[in-house]
């Protein structure tokens, strides 16, 4: 057994180190104490509260009932038609659930006998409760059980935002987020935090929730298997990012090490700074444009800091996580000026709604379907949702007056596709004009290219759209067949295979030749491994989040397009695996 250490002088039990491995998705060094957070009801901690600390608990209980009731009735205030309304129906039954005694009642009960926390408490009693839903003859009342969840799963979240850390760090630098799993739209929200670092069971390194954490640049882990189930709250813990490891009750003189390479890291990225007002060329001069992802309007500060270019690719779509309505017209508007105006005359790249997949909205059955990824994602709900697509269109096209503005229409596929999205535009644009609203009428619309189909008919998207933009995550993922956010597959997640670099480099060719802008605004366009070879495939836009845009910037600067060209040229006529890691190994050197 180790000696255990403190990262601020905490006391620590004696308990053994250990290390665990998974896929680093976000690189730097996070030391800091275990916190063990769920949105899924079967993973609400448990722990024991002091005696004098048991009423507190129950107030904390009442308050995010409380909250949790008076978001419902807000919620059911705004639920008149449409999707809302038929929300309307269950927002009540949500409400009367949570007001009757079974649920706001016995938990407190549970609070006081067994000194617990009101989490463990809330789903001892609704696990009781289901089990008499399931009773029921009826199959309607049978059915109410998950009714009775989802109820409870509010309370949950509420109760997430006040989670009581009984010995806990008092600051919340000093916490790692312990998750089973985390969807996009939790990690958004953890965007309001400053944790230091976040690991997870489950999870691939282009999913949503990774590329959040990303764009947090926090050090981050996910497909740790077993992390959330023998990690205790309050234990320490170290996560090295960049090669995916977890290290538990670290001893001494591992903690000294990371302490050290924590340091180095932050000085390293301090230096990059430097590069910020730096012009994107190669060593021969020619101009690169390095743009930024961003989610939210709020992300646009580390954009200005990164000294990007350009927004190129806007994932709008998390304008409607994390709500039961939808946005109204307005407040899209207002999300998308906001970004214009603080984007200055630099293009901003919106994307459609990409709702689906792992991006569902509240009561998302619309989009859950068998298989979610290859359902009704993107712009087929959209084209299946014109209404919801027709509100968005409006949006962006008032909001063109106040910068310059690129629609981007995300997982096209067929040729109808396109010509529906643009025929939606131009309802959109007719309808404006016939209220007397200005607009910018030459609104650039591209396509992305992140479907193998499309990659393979580029001429069909060339002679409709006035840019394409290479989404390589949900590219890799479909060209390979593998869900990018199951990490049992996520070895098989291979942005090197032959055939994705066959697609993206015939894409940027076809592009250069019908003399169209294209970018590449997957995560490969951030991985500074990949920064040469996509050069050398003549790409010259970049998208990424701000937090990797540095770093990118400076493997431009010492890049040779002379150089790397021919070696990219082979590499992608090679086909053998180990062959094309030694060539990119020699690439990057
Ligand atoms: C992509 O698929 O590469 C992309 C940029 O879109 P998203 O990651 O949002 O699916
Ligand atoms: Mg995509």
């Amino acid at each position: 057994m180790n000696q255990p250490a403190s990262a601020n002088g905490l006391a620590q039990t004696l308990t053994p180190s250990f290390t665990l491995l998974g896929a680093g998705v976000s690189a730097g060094i996070a030391i800091g104490y275990a916190h063990l957070v769920s949105t899924a009801r079967l993973e609400v901690p448990q722990y024991e509260i002091a005696a004098n600390e048991v009423d507190a608990e129950v107030v904390r209980f009442d308050n995010a009932m409380a909250q949790t009731q008076q978001a419902l009735a807000d919620l059911a205030a705004s639920a008149t038609q449409g999707v809302a309304g038929e929300l309307g129906a269950f927002v009540s039954l949500h409400r009367m659930l949570l007001a009757d005694s079974t649920l706001s009642q016995t938990p407190r009960d549970i609070i006081r006998e067994h000194r617990a926390n009101a989490e463990w408490a809330l789903v001892q009693q609704m696990d009781r409760l289901v089990e008499q839903f399931e009773q029921f003859e009826d199959a309607y009342l049978r059915e109410r059980k998950h009714d009775v969840e989802q109820a409870v799963e509010r309370v949950l979240k509420a109760l997430l935002g006040t989670a009581h850390t009984p010995s806990g760090p008092s600051h919340e630098e000093d916490v790692i987020v312990v998750a089973h799993d985390l969807s996009p739209a939790d990690m958004i929200l953890f965007k309001q935090h400053k944790f230091a670092g976040f690991v997870t069971d489950v999870g691939g390194v282009t999913s949503h929730t990774a590329i959040v954490a990303r764009s947090l640049s926090l050090p981050a882990i996910v497909g740790l298997h077993h992390a959330r189930e023998l990690i205790r709250e309050n234990e320490l813990v170290i996560v090295d990012g960049a090669e995916g490891t977890l290290i538990v009750n670290p001893d001494a003189q591992v903690l000294t090490e990371y302490q050290l390479k924590k340091r180095s890291y932050e000085l390293d990225r301090q230096k990059l700074k430097r590069l910020k007002t730096t012009p994107a060329a190669t060593l021969d001069g020619t101009p690169i444009e390095l743009h930024a992802n961003i989610e939210l309007p709020s992300d646009i500060e580390t954009v200005v800091e990164a000294g990007a270019t350009g927004i190129g690719l806007f994932r709008s779509e998390f304008l409607f996580l994390n709500r039961e309505d939808l946005p109204t017209e307005d407040e899209q508007f207002e999300a998308y000026r906001q970004v214009l105006e603080a984007m200055n005359g630099m293009p901003v790249t919106i994307r459609t709604l990409d709702l689906g997949a792992d991006k569902v909205l509240p009561g998302g059955e619309r989009t859950a379907g068998p298989n979610p990824a290859l359902g009704l994602r993107a712009i087929r709900f959209c084209l299946a949702e014109p209404g919801v697509f027709l509100t968005q269109l409006r949006a962006m096209l008032r909001a063109s007056r106040y910068g310059k503005l690129r629609i981007l229409i995300p997982m096209l596929a067929h040729a109808h596709e396109i010509d529906g999205a643009l025929g939606l535009l131009e309802h959109a644009k007719r309808s404006l004009q016939g209220e007397g609203t200005a607009f910018d009428t030459d609104v650039p619309v591209g396509g992305m290219i992140e479907v193998p189909a499309a990659a393979l008919s580029l001429p069909m998207f060339l002679h409709r759209l006035q840019f394409l933009s290479i989404g390589t995550n949900d590219l890799i993922q479909y060209t390979l067949a593998i869900d990018r956010a199951d990490e049992t597959v996520a070895h098989l997640y291979d942005p090197l295979h032959p055939a994705v670099l066959q697609l993206v480099a015939q894409t940027i060719r076809a592009c250069d030749k019908a003399g169209k802008p294209v970018a590449v605004c997957g995560e490969m366009a951030g991985e500074v491994e990949m920064t040469r070879l996509l050069l050398g495939f003549g790409l010259r836009q970049f998208s990424m989040h701000a937090s990797q845009l540095l770093e990118v910037k400076q493997q431009v600067l010492r890049s040779d397009l002379g150089e790397v060209t021919p070696l990219a040229t082979r590499i992608l006529r090679n086909t053998e695996s180990s062959k094309v890691h030694t060539l990119l190994e020699r690439l990057n050197t």
